[in-house]
Order: C-alpha cells, then sequence, then structure tokens
C-alpha cells in the first residue's frame, strides 16, 4: 500500500542570475510501514524535494509535478491551511540540528504540549501524560522533571530525541527526517538511529531519511533512492544498492562509507570534482564530468532510468545493452 507518491516532481528557484534546477522531475513513493532513505552529496536536491512535497518552499520557488499524492489526498490541490494542518498531525519532521528547532524560551514540556493540545484536543494535564510517554518512549530519564527545564538544559542526543517525541507526539503516518544525525557525534549518532529504528517497528509509521551517508541508513531503511545533481539516478531495495549497485555515482557513495577493520580505519575515498551547476544543468548525465566511465553520449544525450527488477532503477547509459560490458564492472 502506498502512502506518499510523487510524480515527476519539479522545483526551480528563480534567482537573479536565472533559474536554479534544484529539482529535477523525480518520482519515487514510499510505502505504508516502510522506511525509505534519501541519500546524495548537499546540493543534490533531497532536502529541497521534501520541502517541495510539503509545500514550504520560499517564495521564489516555483513547484510542478504530475502528481504528490500522500494518504490518498492530492496534495498539489491542497491548500495551506490544509497543509499546515496536516504537517505535525499526520507528517512529522525532524531537522539536522535540535537547537534551531526548538523554541530556547519555552519549556521542553510546552514545546511537546503545544501539539497535542491544537491537533489532538487534549486538555493541560492529558497533554502533560502524554507528554510523559513520549518522553518514556524516546527514553529520556526522568521525563517528569525534563518536561520543566529548557532546551539549553539538554544535551545535543538528548535534544534529537525530544524532536523525535514532538515530531512523533500525534502518532503520524510519515516521518520525514532530514540528516538527523548528521550534527552529533557517532555514539550518539548509533544510539538515536537505534532509537528511530525501535521506534519504527514499534509504532509502525513510514520513515524518510535523508543522509548524505549510506552507512547511516544501511541497517534502517527497506529502501534507498539515490539522488544526484537533482534527479534520481538510481532506486532500489537496500539490498539491490549495496549488493547490486549499478550507477557510477552509487559506487562512489558506496566507497565513501567509513570501514572499519580491526580496529583499524581504512582512507577514506571521496568522489573527486564537484557537483553540477543546476543553473546551466549539463545536457546529458548529470555526472559525466566525475565519472570514471563516462563515453561520449553521456555528455549530449540523458540516461533513462531502466528497471533492473521491479524495485530496482538505474539512469545510466552503462545500462544500455551495447555497454553490456562495462555494466558488469562491480566495485571493489
Ligand atoms: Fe557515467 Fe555516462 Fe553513466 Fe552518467 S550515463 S553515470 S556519465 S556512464
Ligand atoms: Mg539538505
Amino acid at each position: 500500500m502506498k502512502l506518499l507518491q510523487v510524480q515527476n516532481l519539479k522545483t526551480t528557484f528563480h534567482i537573479e542570475a536565472g533559474q536554479v534546477q534544484a529539482v529535477r522531475g523525480i518520482s519515487f513513493h514510499v510505502n505504508k510501514g516502510e522506511s525509505v532513505g534519501i541519500v546524495g552529496e548537499s546540493g543534490s536536491g533531497k532536502s529541497v524535494s521534501m520541502l517541495s512535497l510539503l509545500k514550504l518552499l520560499p517564495p521564489n520557488a516555483e513547484l510542478t509535478a504530475d502528481s504528490i499524492s500522500f494518504d490518498g489526498i492530492e496534495l498539489l490541490r491542497t491548500n495551506q491551511k490544509a497543509m499546515r494542518k496536516m504537517l505535525g498531525k499526520d507528517i512529522g519532521m525532524i531537522f539536522q540540528d535540535p537547537m534551531t528547532s526548538l523554541n530556547p524560551l519555552f519549556t521542553v514540556g510546552q514545546q511537546i504540549m503545544e501539539p497535542l493540545r491544537i491537533h489532538q484536543k487534549l486538555s493541560k494535564e492529558e497533554a502533560r501524560k502524554r507528554a510523559i510517554e513520549i518522553l518514556q518512549m524516546v527514553e529520556i530519564p526522568s521525563p517528569e522533571s525534563r518536561l520543566k527545564q529548557y532546551p539549553h538544559e539538554f544535551s545535543g542526543g538528548m535534544r534529537q530525541r525530544v524532536m523525535i517525541a514532538i515530531a512523533l507526539s500525534c502518532s503520524p503516518k510519515l516521518l520525514i527526517a532530514d540528516e538527523p544525525t548528521t550534527a552529533l557525534d557517532v555514539t550518539i549518532q548509533a544510539q538515536i538511529l537505534d532509537l528511530m529504528r525501535d521506534l519504527k517497528n514499534k509504532l509502525n509509521v513510514s520513515i524518510v531519511m535523508i543522509t548524505h551517508d549510506l552507512g547511516v541508513i544501511a541497517n534502517m531503511c527497506n529502501r534507498i533512492v539515490v539522488m544526484y545533481g537533482g534527479a534520481i539516478v538510481e532506486q532500489g531495495t537496500t539490498r539491490e544498492i549495496f549488493y547490486e549497485p549499478k550507477h557510477p555515482y552509487t559506487w562512489g557513495l558506496l566507497r565513501s562509507i567509513p570501514q572499519f577493520s580491526e580496529g583499524e580505519k581504512k582512507k577514506l575515498i571521496s568522489i573527486p570534482g564537484s557537483p553540477p551547476d543546476l543553473l546551466r544543468p549539463p545536457a546529458g548525465c548529470a555526472f559525466t564530468a566525475r565519472c570514471p566511465h563516462a563515453m561520449k553520449i553521456c555528455e549530449k544525450l540523458p540516461p533513462r532510468p531502466i528497471s533492473l527488477s521491479e524495485t530496482h532503477q538505474a539512469a545510466c547509459w552503462l545500462m544500455h545493452p551495447k555497454a553490456q560490458p562495462y555494466a558488469k564492472e562491480v566495485i571493489s
């Protein structure tokens, strides 16, 4: 059962220098109870595509799509008021830096209770009870006294737990997490990911997890969408992306996951070069300038997504029958 289905979403920012084509026609879906990872470098269009479908774009942005359907509702035809109601109630969000999303002037308790009182019309006492339950759910010790504290009295990891609590407080159907662990150190990062995985299983909420690090979503997501230059270059089950990746950019991302072997850290290989200028997107494949396998056709014509299985698609000329010898190449 599909909870979210996005078809041919395009987002363009009008700036003085021209038009930035930040999202260039993406299509993907999220099933009920499933978690989907969206991975790519910064500037690949991951966050913008999420903000687009939630209609949280600045006024200089232009959004078009064939359809954005959420839980049977066409969001393209949903007005701002209905959209705002949906956010926080049916769709929860977590961002990278919990300090900027929490209000420093209000206690954590006030901030957890507010959406409960607005969206679920709970009384003050009911909201307090529920807030304590939620803090217990995200494993914050002594929740009753924690409710009275202000955000600065929490550590970074604890603040992110509070954000998760707020996002989940109204039992949303979909949780969108944008780099939720990027600002945290590695140990805390692992704890937050564990918590999110537990909650996903317990609450049966669908999750979209945005990250620049494939390693972060390996144990968490059912499917992975790889974005580059405002487009989806590959998508598939987590197994397909990790064990049968077909796009050279995915190969690069896999090589850049930090690996620990017998306590030693292997050298991290990053993908050389920089992302395309989306003010003047290339005519052909956006990855051409950085791709070690680029062919003449790559510069001229954009590759179309090719289905490799019911769940796996990749957009790369190496998938063309005439390029088969290269396509068999595997990452080392
Ligand atoms: Fe590389 Fe060409 Fe495939 Fe693009 S289409 S990823 S340039 S081989
Ligand atoms: Mg981002």
